[in-house]
């Protein structure tokens, strides 16, 4: 906003405006936020179309703030990757994911994996690998139980991501593309990584059986996968009919709304315990 003074003075600062000023707070308030105990994890269920039967889940971090209330990560994470509290948020994230598989497993629930996001400024500060691989040893998780998920601008603009990927493979932890099909991408990349999982990103999954090009997409990335050995793995699913789609396409793997919204950890127990 501009103000114009008295005597005709006038004075601008971005950082006065209002949306500087709501952002300045929220950044303030943001590095405080895990030693406060206001960042939790929701888990999402990842099942199998035709059984359904859990074979995994997503973490998705979440942030409660006393005043503000619950504040999503569209509006959060891009904030804690602009100021680089994304590394200590990131290392929080995935030892709470960790932590907690080992949890469900002493109450008798058995979640067969945990994929946690990973964002790219994860990977600019080095020794990501040393930093999972700490965080498996403590917590005791099988590496094989852990998938991260990438993007594909993850993969292709960060310098040195094809060689944490490759370590990380290297430790036993599996590698998922997100998003898949919304970025740029190379499919000769693709071929060289060691990746398991394609994630057919949820923008496609939404017009599935009205919107020819959407429904193109989909067939086609579950085509390269099944022609790569990769699973497929379709998100945002809401209806059955998207399901039924998805299966007779060749797609047996889903996430979304129609089956579970993402859960509190205690949730997981009494809704997927036998
Ligand atoms: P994402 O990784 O693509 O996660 C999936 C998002 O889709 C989640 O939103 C989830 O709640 C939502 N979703 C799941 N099923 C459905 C459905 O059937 N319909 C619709 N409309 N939405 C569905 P959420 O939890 O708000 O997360 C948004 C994004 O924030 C995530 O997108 C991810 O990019 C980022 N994010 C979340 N947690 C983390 C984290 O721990 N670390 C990092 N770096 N990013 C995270
Ligand atoms: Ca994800
Ligand atoms: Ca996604
Ligand atoms: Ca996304």
């Amino acid at each position: 906003a501009k103000a114009r003074g008295r005597n005709g003075f006038s004075f601008y600062a971005p950082s006065m405006t209002g949306e500087g000023v709501e952002r300045l707070r929220l950044e303030t308030f943001l590095r405080r936020s895990i030693e406060k105990e206001e960042i939790f994890l929701n888990y999402q269920p990842q099942v199998e179309i035709d059984t359904g039967r859990l074979i995994g889940v997503e973490a998705l971090v979440r942030w409660n703030h006393p005043e503000l209330g619950l504040i999503p990560p569209i509006r959060f994470i891009p904030l804690a990757e602009d100021t680089g509290f994304i590394n200590q948020l990131g290392k929080w994230v995935l030892h709470e994911a960790c932590r907690q598989m080992v949890r469900w497993q002493e109450a008798g629930l058995h979640v067969p994996k945990i994929a946690v996001n990973l964002s790219a400024k994860q990977f600019e500060r080095g020794s990501i690998v040393n930093m999972v691989a700490d965080i498996l040893r403590d917590t005791g998780l099988e590496p094989q139980r852990l998938q991260l998920e990438v993007t594909e601008s993850v993969i292709m603009n960060t310098g040195d991501a094809m060689v944490f990927i490759n370590d990380l493979h290297s430790i036993g932890v599996a590698l998922a593309i997100d998003d898949f099909g919304t970025g740029y991408s190379s499919l000769a990349y693709l071929k060289q990584l060691p990746v398991e999982t394609l994630k057919i990103d949820r923008s496609f999954i939404k017009d599935i059986s009205t919107d020819a090009n959407d429904e193109a997409i989909a067939i086609a990335i579950i085509q390269l996968g099944k022609s790569m050995n990769l699973s497929v793995i379709a998100e945002g699913v809401e209806t059955e009919e998207q399901a039924a789609f998805l299966l007779r396409h060749g797609c047996n793997l889903a996430q979304g709304y129609f089956y579970s919204r993402p859960l509190a950890a205690d949730d997981m127990l009494t809704r997927w315990q036998k």
